[in-house]
């Protein structure tokens, strides 16, 4: 039987891993589908503490698997598929078939994507339509593109394919960006990026065509319709977080966060870290600060057992 399975690996993830690590409880961690998270699609992380110049989101997070493995971290590249955790051993079972029993938990599973809630977003996600222009900016070189939501997340995507797209539209419902004011003044300094205040995405054009040709763009405030050519659509209006695998067998609040108190949760020897419980701050470095306690709690907590 393992004692700690940190299930998820970006900063909570792994931070939780070296700490565990490094007071040999030998964590057994499963990579999940996205191995390094969200982070991994990040161009520039210019806020992580320690980096003057920023430092990629890949390089950061192998930089802390690395570290977790010298440890004697031990990593799985599989996904938990489902969990029981109403008696001791706690159980999680991989995509893989295999069944895992534990003493105890950290679960740092993340967040992901949320795409608009339409049709032709479904049908074209993939073929044009995507949530992340670090992974596919590149198909977009030269023609134009648009990126909906006016957060952080909008932003970042909004300034990386400005590097390369012809011209960005940010399609934002209100007239005022969310994102944080270092973010928000490069967007509106930047000449290829053009704000459509006040507007929300009325329909793909062409959908049958099964690319992205163009959208209706609909003013919420006067009801106006028009259209704008671009061959690329990226979302950015925010993430939810993945608890799949531990439905019905812990608590979430009323938006799916896991319900946790300084990363314990209503189930004893289960911990969680990272986006997945949350909505407040969603930072590189608040994950892996939470990571670094879900791991105290737990070697607290098999400590208490012995
Ligand atoms: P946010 O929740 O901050 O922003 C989501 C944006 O999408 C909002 O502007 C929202 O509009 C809009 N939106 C939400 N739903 C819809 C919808 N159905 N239709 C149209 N628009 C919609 O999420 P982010 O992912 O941007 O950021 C999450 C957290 O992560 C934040 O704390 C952020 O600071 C952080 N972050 C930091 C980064 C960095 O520092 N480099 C990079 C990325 C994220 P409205 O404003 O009207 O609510």
């Amino acid at each position: 039987m393992e004692k700690i399975v940190i299930v998820g690996t970006g900063p909570a993830g792994l931070t939780a891993a070296i700490y565990a690590a490094r007071a040999d409880f030998e964590p057994l961690v499963i990579e999940g589908m996205q191995p390094g998270g969200q982070l991994t699609t990040t161009t520039d992380i210019e806020n992580y503490p320690g980096f003057v110049d920023g430092i990629d989101g890949f390089t950061l997070m192998q930089s802390m698997k690395d570290q977790a493995a010298r440890f004697n971290a031990k990593f799985i590249m599989d996904e938990v598929v489902s969990t029981d955790l109403s008696g001791s051993p706690l159980t999680l079972t991989l995509g893989s078939g295999d069944v895992i029993e534990t003493q105890s938990i950290i679960i740092a599973t993340g967040a992901t994507a949320i795409y608009l809630d339409m049709e032709s977003i479904r049908t074209l996600t993939g073929r044009g339509v995507s949530a992340c222009a670090t992974c596919d900016g590149a198909f977009y070189r030269d023609v134009p593109v648009a990126v909906v939501g006016g957060g952080d997340t909008a932003a970042e995507e909004a300034l990386f394919l400005a590097r390369m797209s012809s011209k960005v539209y940010m399609i934002h419902r209100r007239d005022k960006l969310r994102a944080s004011q270092i973010m928000a003044d490069r967007v509106l300094a930047n000449e290829k990026i053009e704000v459509l205040w006040d507007s929300v995405i009325d329909e793909v054009l062409d959908v049958e065509k099964n690319e992205v040709t163009g959208l209706r763009i609909k003013n919420v405030k006067t009801e106006e319709l028009s259209n704008i050519d671009v061959t690329g659509l990226f979302m950015g209006i925010g993430h939810k977080p993945n608890t799949g695998a531990f439905d019905g067998q812990i608590d979430l609040d009323d938006q799916g966060f896991i319900v946790a108190t300084n990363t314990k949760t209503n189930i004893a020897g289960v911990f969680a870290a990272g986006d997945v419980q949350d909505h407040t701050y969603k930072q590189a470095v608040t994950a892996a600060g939470s990571g670094c306690k879900a791991a105290l709690e737990a070697i607290g907590y098999l400590e208490s057992l012995t």
